[in-house]
């Protein structure tokens, strides 16, 4: 496995796999953006671009510009060593992991604003956030030319905001959007699960449980969005300690509100266990 700095040479790699192993024919090249610290979750998405990909990048790249002034940039976990092992077992052939200066050079003033949709859901408590992942995954689109490129469920919001700057700029890349992975008890497998001492983490499974809830209503045939919001507030009043961010339904492409959760619809929520910040979601069927 390669591993590279530069936006040059992740675009050489691109350009020459697909030439070689698709005869100039297309459609190969599978790109992994992440923020490094990788997990589970991390490794199914690569696996998932290696099954269907005959080259695949992970991109490594913990980015400033999605995080605000007052959250964990500096001490966002950094793994690289553990991450470049984790990528080549599950078959990555490159790993792209640029510095600050060759993703945003000297003088960078241009960004990616993805109106509307980038100020829902996680977008309003978290301002300027989607602006930062637009941003950077624009970069790397640019800079990868991937034929696919795979996207958790987990960060749902943040799907909804790529997928439209994907149709808006007219980007040849297909999104694949894979489950979200859990551990075995349900917490959404996330980097920032680290940052839990283990009292939080028994917290921290107030968010699955308002998920499953929610799913096991909707099972039973409810559909009524406030219903299904308020009785997943009911999950979280047993868990005084955390303290809810957002509950909502929503239309996945839209993030806007919905009165009726119809297969398709979002229902997502975002919640403080101490100083970390967890999400968590599930589509209705
Ligand atoms: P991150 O490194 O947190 O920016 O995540 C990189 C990619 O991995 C994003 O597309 C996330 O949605 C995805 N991801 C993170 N956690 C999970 C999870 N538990 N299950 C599936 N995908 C995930």
């Amino acid at each position: 496995m390669e591993i590279v700095r530069t936006v040059i040479e992740l675009r050489s790699w691109s350009r020459e796999r697909r030439s070689i192993y698709n005869g100039g024919q297309g459609a190969a090249v599978g790109l992994v953006p992440t923020m490094g610290a990788l997990h589970a979750g991390h490794a199914a998405l690569i696996r998932t671009a290696a099954a269907s990909c005959s080259a695949v990048a992970v991109s490594i790249f913990v980015n400033p510009a999605q995080f605000g002034p007052h959250e964990d940039y500096a001490r966002y976990p950094r793994s690289f060593e553990a991450d470049c092992a984790l990528a080549e077992a599950e078959g990555a052939d490159l790993v792209f992991a640029p510095s600050v200066e060759e993703m945003y050079p000297d003088g960078a003033a241009t960004f990616v604003d993805v109106a509307e949709l980038s100020e829902r859901l996680d977008g309003a408590s978290r301002p300027g956030h989607f602006r930062g992942v637009a941003t950077v995954v624009a970069k790397l689109l640019i800079a990868a030319e991937p034929d696919f490129a795979f996207f958790g469920q987990k960060d749902a919001a943040q799907v909804a905001v790529l997928r439209r700057m994907v149709a808006d700029l007219r980007f040849a890349t297909e999104i694949i959007v894979c489950n979200i992975v859990r551990d075995p008890d349900g917490l959404a497998l996330s980097s920032r699960n680290s940052y839990l001492s283990p009292a939080e983490r028994a917290q921290a499974l107030t968010l699955s449980r308002a998920v499953r809830h929610v799913e096991s209503l909707v099972a039973q045939g409810e559909r009524r969005a406030r219903v299904l919001i308020a009785s997943a507030r009911e999950v979280f009043a047993a868990a005084p300690d955390v303290r809810i961010d957002y509950i909502a339904i929503v239309n996945w492409a839209t993030l806007e509100p919905v009165e009726t959760a119809v297969p398709g619809a979002l229902f997502a929520v975002a919640a403080w266990v101490g100083k970390t910040r967890l999400i968590d979601n599930t589509v209705v069927q």
